[in-house]
């Protein structure tokens, strides 16, 4: 049995043996309910900027069970639009590690981005996850009761799926009318650890239409710990928690929500049975 923890990041601060350790020990913490605990733990790496697209690449060099994606985070959209000398991405192009292109998205809550830079970044990268072949994982926030974020979004994956694009929403917060709307476009939607706050009833409704084949989980660490650990520093081992909480509505024991989503991942990212990349 198998859990993937399809989103995390990773600073570099800390040697890949370190943090690998610091995964395995929170396994055994969030995987007290399995009956045995995984025998792998695998995990995608989100580059959110070129520098961390880059240390992510690193770290997936040197550690089999490590994938990973990379992108510009909208809150870094407004700098990279301002860059004289373009940074060149096709150093991660044909990576046989490279499963998506992310994290990219919108961010109309923090603005950290002024919004045209946002737009073009996510345009750009797009369009790079559709010429090579790659899904693309997105990032999206709007303040409380505005959907602008997520329109301008689905105008823009409309446009995307319609030239063969795959796409998922990671850390997926929006509502079950939204979820609908990209299940049409054929989008996959993360669930993290929020799944499990006392307060999210919300995201569970939102998660609850959704079929569990468009499914991943993920820990989006170092931040979002699950209940109980919330508010402590998070790692990709504690996905087995998200895996539980979400297995645990679907009626799946924590060791069938592990394969199941696990597989899920797999299939998304196309990684066949030996771990290969196909
Ligand atoms: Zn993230």
């Amino acid at each position: 049995m198998e859990l993937f923890d399809t989103h995390f990041h990773f600073d570099g601060e800390e040697s890949y043996e370190n943090f690998l350790a610091r995964c395995r020990e929170d396994l055994q913490l969030a995987g007290k309910n399995f009956r045995r605990l995984p025998d792998k733990l695998r995990m995608l790496c989100a580059g959110s900027d070129f520098e961390e697209s880059k240390i992510a690449m690193g770290f997936a060099d040197n550690s089999p069970e490590v994938y990973f994606a990379c992108g510009v985070h909208p809150h870094a959209a407004e700098e990279y639009c301002k860059l004289t000398a373009k940074v060149d991405f096709s150093i991660f192009k044909d990576h046989p590690k490279l499963l998506a292109i992310g994290e990219i998205g919108l961010d109309y809550f923090y603005d950290m981005s002024d919004r045209e830079s946002q737009l073009t970044t996510l345009q750009e990268f797009l369009d790079l996850a559709l010429k090579w072949d790659l899904p693309a994982m997105l990032h999206l926030r709007d303040k409380e009761n505005i959907f602008d974020a997520y329109d301008d979004a689905l105008t823009m994956l409309e446009n995307f799926t319609g030239k063969g694009g795959r796409f998922v929403i990671h850390c997926y917060a929006g509502n079950r009318e939204y979820a609908e709307k990209f299940l049409a476009l054929g989008g996959f939607f993360g669930v993290t650890g929020m799944y499990t706050f006392k307060a999210a009833h919300n995201i569970r409704e939102a998660i609850s239409v959704i079929p569990t084949g468009r499914l991943l989980i993920e820990t989006d660490s170092p931040y979002l710990a699950p209940v109980p650990f919330r508010g402590r520093s998070n790692t990709p081992g504690m996905v087995a928690l998200v895996a539980q909480a979400l297995g645990a509505d679907r009626r799946m024991t924590p060791e069938e929500a592990a394969q199941t989503f696990a597989d899920n991942a797999k299939n998304f990212y196309r990684i066949n049975k030996k771990g290969e990349l196909v």
